[in-house]
């Protein structure tokens, strides 16, 4: 993957901290980073390479520590993306549509072109097309799955043939993968070296508000990411409750996705008995992506009720799309019975 990576980043002399250049026995005096001395628990800066969280990932995944990433959100890892393989002005990215918008935010502020290719009237993948729009600077390919905003994770059988025809970086993002009856791609990382999976803490987790997110690459990846991103990029208060959430929480996390994703399935077998409703797209994450009569009437309805949901309906394959998040049995029953209404 070397060689598809920017020169001025293959060349990059990271910075490092004097707690990075020595090796040796932990040693109680630190005069070395102009911290303040008084202790009040966090007073020193944070480990700008999250070992012990990354060791607790990488044996919850499967996966080796040195091929977990992690970035002040998924957002993080996102942009490092074109900042690690695309030169600005010159090479472009692939993405479907519709899709999740930073993908094209990042692409922007880095002044990198982002190939939109539709996906299909069934929001299937279009592999050819997606391949047809590549060239040979075309370094990165996005895939979001299940996709936001329409909700379906795409063909195993799609994603490979992409991972095995494209030469650059495949990203999936897994952002809603808890919620997919679908394995992830971790488990094939050390089939493809071009491949970047990406999850978060955000959704599943239930910890929106730390800023968690994390890439699963090759050792190779993952270095040169953790070389591009500031030293300190997560501090010490997110590295702390995630590690306490991911040793003391897990199966009150797997509650919760229980219960959305059965939520989910009630809300589309009441909703689909609105006559306001006409489409109710199948969804594999943890929201629910529909269609009704007239979607601005429809948001400003739920917006007097209390609800506030996403309009979806401004991008090109979603007309008249409301894209509304599960949230709890009694919230839910708030949006029922909004449609249910005469
Ligand atoms: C919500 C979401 C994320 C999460 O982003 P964070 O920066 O980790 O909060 C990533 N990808 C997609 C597709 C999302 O919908």
């Amino acid at each position: 993957m070397i060689e598809l990576l920017r020169n001025n980043i293959r060349q990059l002399t990271p910075y490092s901290t004097a707690r990075d250049d020595y090796q040796g026995p932990k040693l109680d005096v630190l005069l070395d980073a102009n911290e303040n001395p008084y202790n009040n628990g966090y007073n020193r800066y944070p480990d700008p390479h999250q070992r012990q969280l990354k060791s607790i990932i990488a044996a919850q995944k499967g996966v080796s520590a040195e091929q977990v990433f992690m970035g002040n959100g998924s957002d993080e890892a996102i942009d490092l993306m074109y900042r690690l393989f695309c030169n600005p002005g010159i090479d472009n990215a692939v993405s479907i549509a519709p899709t999740y918008g930073m993908y094209s935010v990042a692409a922007e502020i880095n002044d990198i072109e982002l190939r939109e290719v539709s996906l299909r009237a069934d929001y299937s993948l279009d592999v050819e097309a997606l391949l047809a729009a590549t060239d040979s600077h075309t370094k990165l390919l996005w895939i979001c799955s299940p996709n936001n905003p329409t909700g379906n994770a795409f063909a195993e059988d799609d994603i490979l043939a992409l991972l095995n025809r494209f030469p650059g970086i495949v990203i999936i993002d897994e952002a809603y993968q808890d919620f997919s009856s679908q394995p992830s791609w971790i488990t094939r990382l050390n089939e493809f070296p071009h491949l970047v999976v990406l999850q978060t803490f955000s959704k599943a987790w239930g910890l929106a508000g730390l800023r968690c997110g994390l890439a699963f690459a090759s050792t190779e990846i993952c270095s040169y990411m953790d070389r591009v991103k500031y030293p300190y990029n997560i501090n010490m208060l997110t590295q702390q409750k995630v590690m306490d959430t991911l040793q003391n929480s897990l199966q009150q996390k797997e509650n919760q996705v229980n219960t959305i994703v059965s939520e989910r399935k009630r809300m589309a077998q009441s909703l689909i008995n609105s006559k306001y409703i006409r489409t109710i797209y199948p969804s594999d994450a943890n929201f629910l992506l529909i269609q009704v009569d007239d979607a601005k009437q429809w948001y400003n309805k739920l917006i007097s009720l209390g609800v506030l949901v996403r309009d979806r309906s401004s991008l090109k394959a979603c007309p008249n799309c409301l894209r509304i998040t599960i949230g709890t049995p009694e919230e839910n029953d708030r949006v029922i019975r909004a449609f249910m209404h005469d």
